[in-house]
């Protein structure tokens, strides 16, 4: 049995505990939903306001070269390149996640088109993030793809001569299952097919490889672990190899060779560049410059490979702490055991509508915040999500969320009718 004095001790010798004072966390909040949206770094704030004030309200459209305005996408994703093993000038920060993959995904086509254009099927996971499925099924119907779904275990099996391109997303949302991406890739590339990553639940949370898996293209989000603010600029990635081999359809003018040109006709830029469309947010592009410090300041203490050591520290104590405190409620774990197989998340299920929802909104009434993730009835059970980010979580709140979790499942305050209500955003 895991105390809570126990607990206490682990953060007062955590070499990362200081990272948590970069983070403004409400009093009596316990942020298990970082996953969803990273919480704000202290400089967020006054950043925004010398953005607004000084860079936009006094130096007015000179700021497009003397803020360094106009590169911030391509220096901020030099910035985000070690915790992806990105090369330089191979990242931009730029649109959202789904607008990226629409573009490397469009730039994997064309290109699978041209190499093996006997290949006509895109597969992915049926369990990935829906929006990824549906920018790829309404590729699909535009090219003359076909999207083909199936369960991670049958990954390996589909590996065929028809498949064009491997889309899955690293670490899963609903699970927090995480592939192992350099033994995928390879067996995608062995098998003729291209492979594009979805780093949104694992850019910033789990060391990622790009390179050393030999990957195509990657997309990953801004506003998760990398603490970027609510709808910050995502990012994406395309290996050297196939950087300047097509356009992306988006071909606006930040992603034209001399864009100050005004010429009438469409010049790519020279490398990632372009994959940039039109004008990008400064504001929203500066906070997560912000949330890229911490990251920074987390380097001298030893960097992505610390944070993920913690990551799984929290993770063993919360599963550990469940089984141990909540037995006898009905809560199974979806998340893997296997620490090579787990993201920064731990899942727990209920039986499809037996109360999950009302039990992570009793969770959040006593200030531990993760979030609900509804079940099919089928296979896919009701879930309760809970995002570790190492950077501001510590032992001692992993302790306390599982207490309220236990208060909340002995009581039985969940099948209150207000936290039976369900709200736009879960
Ligand atoms: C969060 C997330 C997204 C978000 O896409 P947006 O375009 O930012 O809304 C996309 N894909 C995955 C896998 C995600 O987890």
């Amino acid at each position: 049995m895991t105390t809570l004095q126990e607990c206490q001790a682990r953060d007062a010798t955590d070499p990362l505990r200081p990272l948590r004072d970069l983070f403004s966390i409400p009093p009596g909040t316990i942020y298990l939903d970082g996953n969803s949206l990273g919480a704000m770094p202290k400089t967020a704030a006054a950043r925004a306001a010398e953005v607004v004030t000084q860079e936009w309200g006094q130096d007015l459209i000179k700021s497009w070269n003397t803020a360094g305005w106009f590169t911030l996408p391509q220096r901020l994703g030099n910035r985000i390149a070690p915790l992806i093993g990105a090369g330089p000038d191979q990242a931009v920060v730029t649109d959202t996640t789904s607008i990226n993959l629409y573009k490397v995904l469009s730039a994997a086509i064309a290109i699978a088109k041209q190499d093996a254009p006997a290949r006509r099927v895109i597969m992915s996971e049926r369990s990935n993030f829906p929006t990824d499925l549906y920018i790829a099924e309404g590729l699909c119907k535009a090219q003359g793809f076909t999207l083909k779904l199936v369960e991670p275990e049958e990954i390996t099996a589909a590996l065929d001569s028809a498949l064009a391109i491997l889309m899955l997303t690293h670490v899963n949302y609903r699970t927090g299952a995480m592939h192992d991406m350099a033994s995928v890739t390879a067996a995608a590339h062995a098998a003729g097919a291209l492979v594009v990553w979805d780093l949104a639940h694992s850019a910033g949370a789990v060391p990622v490889d790009l390179q050393g898996a030999g990957a195509d293209f990657a997309v990953g989000c801004g506003y998760k672990y990398l603490n970027g603010g609510p709808g910050a600029p995502a990012f994406l990635w395309v290996s050297p190899q196939h950087a300047e081999r097509f356009w992306q359809p988006l071909s606006g003018w930040w992603g034209h060779a001399a864009p100050f040109a005004f010429t009438p006709d469409y010049q790519p830029a020279p490398g990632v560049t372009r994959y940039l469309c039109g004008t990008q947010p400064m504001v929203s592009l500066s906070l997560l410059a912000c949330g890229l410090d911490g990251f920074e300041a987390a380097e001298s203490l030893g960097g992505m490979a610390a944070l993920r050591a913690k990551s799984l520290a929290l993770t063993d104590l919360f599963i550990a702490l469940v089984e141990e405190r909540c037995q006898g409620y009905g809560l199974g774990l979806a998340t893997p055991r296997e620490h090579a197989q787990r993201g920064s998340q731990v899942c727990l299920t209920r039986e499809h509508g037996s109360g999950a929802f009302a039990i992570m909104q009793a969770l959040i009434g006593r200030g531990v915040i993760g979030d609900f993730r509804a079940g099919d009835g089928g296979v896919h059970k009701d879930i309760l999500r809970f995002g570790f980010t190492p950077l501001y979580i510590g032992f001692e709140d992993v302790w306390n969320a599982v207490e309220q979790l236990r208060l909340v499942l002995a009581s039985a305050e969940w099948q209150r009718p207000e936290f039976n209500q369900k709200h736009a955003v879960t």
